[in-house]
């Protein structure tokens, strides 16, 4: 089905972003960043020369400015996802819908003035860490704690699972600046890659996104100056959060979405070269009813995740609506690429063909971002009223 939502600048940006990925994400690249489990930092420079990242930074900083139009970041993350790299894709979305907004939505003008020019250049990339080895969905369970001290913070504690946590130069960090867990108890920190006592302890190897790094951070009487405080004051960290995580749950729809396409595409093209029984496997009707089946979902995932990019441009996309297009994006996903792994035999489960490495990247769709658990139980609470 003709997707309605682009118009001729996107086109054309799709373009941009296409050469991009011809040049940079090719197989050999892809495997060193696998190799290597990150994507290097000439890869993300170049692209921010293409124009590919610091598109949520504001115009004045030198960004593109397009915060709140999602079109040109789902544009970007559906030609690495196309190109096979589901690793790049979500470097680039860490960067744009993760840590970016965060600053442009609260920072204070000098905060901004400082980190954003060199965001929007690719100089400085940014991280979101609020995940710990205690806490994960019940976010108000962390430890990590901030102290008051003269001129700025005393940061004690943990993260993990914090993506780009080893490649970032500053991480959006959720603290405890007060007692109990109380909503007004947290901050977000800006807090600066060699900051004396801030260490990536571990890089943690996982079923899928090989080439995109998620580490394990620790601090240790790290000083925060005062002026790191997202926000013109504490507290409010819990509420930012809250106000961002919308936009990361739609960032991660749009790119199941493309996924699930790519899957398509995949299948197609494999089922239609490969042979059995004196046939091509294109031709079994199992396999036309599948590809029936997966061209459809993925039609109606775009539907919907279109719509869901819509209300997010016009500050519609509430928490419940966003939670909704996530887990349920995430789940077709899953099932189009369990098909599409399925329709290629055994070589769907070789890492070498785009179809496994899309399906295990896939897996962890499910789980970040707020698990569909949580997803559901938000959902459940704006259907029936009840918490
Ligand atoms: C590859 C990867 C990248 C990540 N990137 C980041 C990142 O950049 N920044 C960051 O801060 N975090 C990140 N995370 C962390 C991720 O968001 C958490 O793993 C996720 O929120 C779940 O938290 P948890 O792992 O502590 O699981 P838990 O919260 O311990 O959950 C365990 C199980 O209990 C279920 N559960 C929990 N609460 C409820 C409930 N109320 N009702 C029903 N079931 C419930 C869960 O759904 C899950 O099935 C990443 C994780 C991964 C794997």
């Amino acid at each position: 089905m003709q997707r309605a939502i682009f118009n001729e600048d996107h086109e054309a940006f799709r373009d941009v972003a296409k050469e991009f990925m011809k040049r940079f994400a090719t197989n050999e690249r892809r495997a060193a960043w696998d190799e290597a489990g990150e994507i290097d930092r000439e890869t993300m420079k170049a692209a921010a020369e293409y124009g590919l990242i610091g598109l949520s930074v504001p115009e004045e900083f030198g960004g593109a400015g397009m915060l709140n139009d999602f079109r040109f970041r789902a544009v970007v993350g559906d030609e690495a996802i196309k190109a096979g790299s589901g690793s790049l894709a979500g470097a680039f979305g860490i960067h744009d819908d993760l840590a970016v907004p965060y600053l442009v939505h609260f920072g204070t003008d000098a905060m901004k003035q400082k980190w954003l020019p060199r965001m929007a250049t690719g100089q400085i990339l940014g991280a979101l860490a609020m995940t710990e080895p205690g806490a994960g969905s019940d976010l108000r369970g962390v430890r990590t704690t901030a102290k008051k001290v003269d001129g700025g913070y005393l940061v004690n504690g943990a993260k993990t699972f914090i993506s780009s946590g080893k490649t970032s130069d500053v991480v959006v960090t959720f603290v405890k600046t007060g007692e109990g867990n109380r909503p007004d108890a947290f901050s977000l920190l800006l807090i600066e890659d060699g900051m004396e006592g801030f260490e990536h302890s571990r890089t943690l190897h996982k079923m899928g996104f090989h080439g995109h790094d998620t580490a394990e951070l620790s601090f240790t009487d790290v000083f925060v100056p005062a002026e790191n405080l997202i926000g013109e004051a504490e507290g409010q960290g819990f509420i930012q959060l809250m106000k961002n995580l919308p936009l990361e749950r739609l960032s991660i729809a749009v790119a199941a979405a493309s996924a699930a396409e790519a899957g398509l595409g995949w299948t197609l093209e494999y089922t239609t070269n490969r042979g059995a029984f004196g046939q091509q496997v294109v031709d079994f009707q199992n396999t036309r009813f599948r590809l029936a089946e997966m061209a459809t979902t993925v039609d109606v995932m775009w539907a919907y995740v279109d719509r869901a990019m819509d209300l997010y441009s016009k500050g519609e996309l509430s928490a419940d609506e966003a939670a909704k297009v996530k887990f349920w994006t995430s789940e077709r996903e899953w099932e189009v690429l369990d098909m599409g792994v399925q329709l290629h035999g055994g070589y769907g489960y070789s890492m070498e063909y785009p179809i496994a490495r899309a399906f295990t990247d896939a897996r962890v769709h499910r789980i970040y971002g707020g698990t569909n658990e949580v997803m559901r139980e938000i959902v459940a609470r704006a259907v029936t009223g009840r918490k």
